[in-house]
């Protein structure tokens, strides 16, 4: 009997507001423990909750992110459990009416497009943070009413590698349209995975088991990797397997079991009477929609099919944000953007990111994620595109000199040099350094008569049929004009008197 894997997530995501979801405490990771706190966040008795707006919109926002269905009417409802870094005793969070409904991500899974389909996002509040000591515990309440939203998928996953696609391209899609800086060393995202077996091609479920908290997508893949064989071999024993809730053991490499599943009337969902239902405005819903970015994906494609740039290429401008917009800042002052798109992605992605890792290690500034390079710090000596002596346009100039073989490959590259170190145009290095390359041909005539001349050995081996002697003789061609002749043209006017 074979067995197929069936995976749905819940994905955690800290939203990138400035403050706490109910409260004006600030919404900032690593502060001393409980110096972000108020009555609010403290959960006392007595206090009123006041929404976030920005969560809201960014809850919306990623809404119109994920295709998804936006209601007029979406509420809060409080979920009673006892925690002791949740003083509350309930967290407030979207129940049956949630702000977002019925999406979906696409990504690129096993050289095609895979589609999970987003049940829904949802906005709640996070909790405190217990740390266990030798012998006492502590929390720390900073983290408190952090605003949390919550991303419900489908069960559409198959294995353990496309939950893992999918984590990473609902991440990026994150980032880039600004709801979360998704800083995995940072708790920023968690998630819970939802896993079941049963036979291949059963319509029905089979019973669903739930590993909570798990912090790096890795993480998640290798637990599935491991949980998803785990309940194969238990069903293939002839055994049974019960709704229940795991841990991920990293060390160990295993799950073991936590509890058997706790159903929804255990919380006691009710609407929370502290706060008004959501029924957003068609003003303020169009405002939000006006902040949504192109997908990373969608991005993807868009540069390949109209630039023509290589897969590795766009993706790796999809991924390296401040690249990618130097790329379209100079790509939109070419006239032929189908031509230009490549070599001016090929010297970004070649020879400015390297210039700028170089300078960077040499002057011993910290290495920053790509994803941060707009938060510099404390690194004040970090260079980024913003710091670049010349300008897209000169780039770009470069670029078409290249192309118009006005330079050479390899004075193109001094010129790239001497560009990044004074910011000065492409035009004046080569005229400073007499780099334009040679395509006057009554010039190049003149030094492939000087080196047929005085090379009559390698001459007469190519008149006996030693093809291979003209590369040599071209190379005397290349050296007696310094470099700047026009190869492809010294080669053929070589051939040509040679022949005659
Ligand atoms: P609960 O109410 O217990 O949280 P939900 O029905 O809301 O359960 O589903 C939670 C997550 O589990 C969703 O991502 C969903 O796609 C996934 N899921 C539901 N049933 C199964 C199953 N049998 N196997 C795998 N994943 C499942
Ligand atoms: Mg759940
Ligand atoms: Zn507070």
């Amino acid at each position: 009997m074979e067995y197929e894997a069936v995976i749905g997530l819940e994905t955690h995501v800290q939203l990138k507001t400035k403050s706490k979801m109910w409260c004006g405490c600030a919404n900032e990771f690593g502060k001393p423990p409980n110096t972000l706190v108020c009555p609010v966040c403290l959960g006392l008795p007595g206090v009123l909750p006041v929404p976030n707006d920005e969560a809201l919109r960014l809850t919306v926002l990623t809404g119109f992110l994920l295709n998804c269905e936006i209601p007029r009417f979406a509420k809060f409802d409080r979920k009673s459990y006892f925690y002791p870094d949740m003083p509350k005793n309930y967290q407030i969070t979207q129940y049956d009416k949630p702000s977002t409904l019925n999406g979906f991500v696409e990504f690129e899974f096993a050289g095609g497009l895979s589609r999970v389909r987003i049940t829904r996002a949802h906005l709640e509040e996070d909790v405190g943070k217990s740390s266990h000591f030798e012998r006492t515990s502590g929390v720390d309440f900073n983290r408190a009413g952090v605003p949390l939203m919550e991303i419900v998928s489908e069960p559409d996953i198959t294995g353990a590698d496309m939950a893992y696609e999918y984590l990473n391209a609902l991440k990026e899609i994150l980032m880039q349209g600004g709801v979360s800086d998704c800083d995995m060393e940072k708790g920023m995202v968690r998630c819970d995975v939802n896993v079941s077996v049963r036979p291949k091609g059963a319509k029905e479920l089979g019973a669903k088991i739930e590993i909570k908290n798990m912090n790096s997508f890795s993480g998640v893949r290798r637990a599935l990797e491991y949980e998803i064989q785990r309940q194969i071999e238990v069903l293939k024993q002839g055994g049974k397997l019960v709704q229940s809730t795991r841990r991920w053991d990293d060390e160990a490499g295993v799950t073991d079991e936590m509890r058997t599943k706790e159903h929804a009337q255990d919380y006691r969902y009710f609407p929370d009477p502290d706060l008004m239902p959501i029924e957003p405005a068609e003003d303020w819903l169009a405002e939000v929609k006006s902040r949504t970015v192109e997908l990373p994906l969608a991005r993807k494609q868009r540069f390949m099919r109209d630039y023509e740039l290589p897969a590795s290429d766009a993706q790796t401008l999809i991924w390296d944000v401040q690249a990618r917009i130097y790329f379209e800042k100079v790509l939109s002052l070419a006239k032929d953007k189908k031509a230009f798109g490549k070599p001016i992605a090929n010297w970004i992605i070649n020879n400015v990111r390297a210039k700028l890792a170089e300078w960077n290690r040499a002057v011993g500034a910290n290495e920053i994620a790509p994803e941060l390079q707009d938060n510099k710090g404390d690194a004040t000596m970090f260079k980024t595109f913003d710091d670049l002596k010349f300008t897209p346009a000169m780039l770009l100039e470069l670029v078409a000199l290249e192309d118009a073989k006005t330079i050479s490959s390899s004075a193109a590259k001094q010129v790239f040099a001497g560009m990044f170190d004074t910011g000065k145009s492409p035009g004046e290095i080569v005229r400073e350094k007499g780099l334009t390359q040679v395509s006057d041909t009554g010039a190049i005539e003149k030094f492939c008569d000087e080196v047929i001349a005085a090379n009559p050995g390698p001459v007469s081996d190519f008149k006996s049929g030693k093809a291979a002697a003209l590369n040599f003789l071209k190379g005397r061609v290349m050296k007696l004009s310094k470099g700047n002749a026009n190869p492809a043209v010294a080669g053929e006017i070589l051939e040509r008197k040679l022949k005659a």
